[in-house]
């Protein structure tokens, strides 16, 4: 029989309706008696870990979180963790690259209504975890929820509300869950980090001084020029369509032109959902890439942010976090 470690961070799955709000409390031994068929199915662990609303989880719990997942996997087969959903996509990407050359499942899940809830997903979104973290086909991060199996580094959170939370972008689901079993898409369904023979370590190192910029029109290219100044180390703009940002009113190309002086790199991704960033099409790309910007291709903001506040946890040269950034490592690029 399998042995899963089930480590609970919080979220809507371990809420319960308080004064404040919904508010998670602990969890491990009541989720489980929720869903009793998961008797039988395999051993069963639990660590508490943290008891969060999933806004409150900071990159020091990814660390954490991390360094239970390293340490669990040289006794268990596979890890389940319960995770609120509005930052789960950043926690699973984050995990994608500190947790190297994986070789067994790590499956996030939670819910859109607490488990006690009359209606809720949770169980089901329990029950398919565990399910998919008993097949050994599988290795690397994986997001289980409403019965698919989303690849870490492309899972999204596109709905605040719907049973259906996350999609799976630029790359087709790796499965579902259908009639209680796994049904992988791929065959074998093992990421590239798992290909290579690579010994299982971990890079637990992270530097959480990335800056986000997501563009409007109208945005005030003071905002970029202060973010040295608040210690930013690394920066990565939302962009209009393929890659775009204002170069005449309120021209940005400045403010991009003084970050890449001071050696902080800026990265250039897309606000659309599907398609990427393509920054050599438009003269508004072509551009800013002049101005020193680099075009961060086709990688979810979620997936392009915690892999560069992992970089830096490991260089702070421009050069190097250019090159280890467009490194594929578990297949967050997606092949357009
Ligand atoms: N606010 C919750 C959280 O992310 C939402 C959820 O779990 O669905 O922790």
């Amino acid at each position: 029989m399998k042995k899963i470690l089930l480590i609970t961070t919080g979220g809507t799955i371990a809420s319960v309706p308080e004064n404040g709000g919904l508010t998670p409390k602990s969890a491990g031994a009541r989720l489980l008696d929720l869903v009793p068929e998961l008797n039988g199915l395999c051993e069963i662990h639990v660590k508490e870990l943290f008891c969060l609303d999933s806004s409150n989880i900071q990159p020091e719990h990814w660390i954490t979180m991390a360094e239970s997942v390293f340490r669990a996997l040289s006794v268990f087969d596979g890890i389940v963790i319960t995770h609120g959903t509005d930052t789960m996509a950043y926690s699973a990407g984050a995990l994608s690259f500190m947790l190297q050359n994986l070789k067994k499942p790590v499956i996030l899940t939670g819910s859109q209504l607490p488990m006690e809830a009359p209606d809720t997903d949770g169980k089901r979104n329990l029950r398919d975890a565990f399910l998919t973290a008993c097949n050994s086909r599988l290795a690397g991060v994986y997001i289980v929820f409403d019965r698919l199996i989303i690849h870490g580094c492309h899972a999204v959170k596109t709905s605040s509300r719907d049973f259906r939370a996350f999609e799976s972008l630029g790359r087709a689901p790796e499965g579902r869950i259908r009639d209680g079993r796994v049904v992988l898409d791929r065959s074998p369904a093992v990421p590239p980090a798992v290909s290579s023979a690579g010994a299982f370590t971990l890079n637990a190192c992270l530097d959480p001084n990335v800056f986000l910029l997501k563009l409007c029109p109208g945005i005030s290219p003071a905002l970029l020029e202060t973010l040295p100044s608040l210690g930013a180390k690394a920066v990565l703009i939302e962009a209009f369509g393929l890659g775009g940002i204002p170069g005449l009113d309120r021209s940005l190309l400045p403010a991009v032109r003084n970050l890449a002086a001071r050696n902080i790199p800026v990265l250039i991704t897309t606000q659309c959902l599907k398609g990427g960033a393509d920054m050599s099409v438009y003269e508004v790309g072509i551009r800013a890439m002049e101005a020193g910007a680099r075009c961060a291709g086709s990688i979810t903001t979620e997936a392009a942010v915690t892999k560069l506040m992992w970089i830096l946890g490991q260089t702070g040269d421009p050069d190097k976090i250019y090159s280890i950034f467009f490194r594929d490592f578990v297949g967050e690029f997606a092949k357009i």
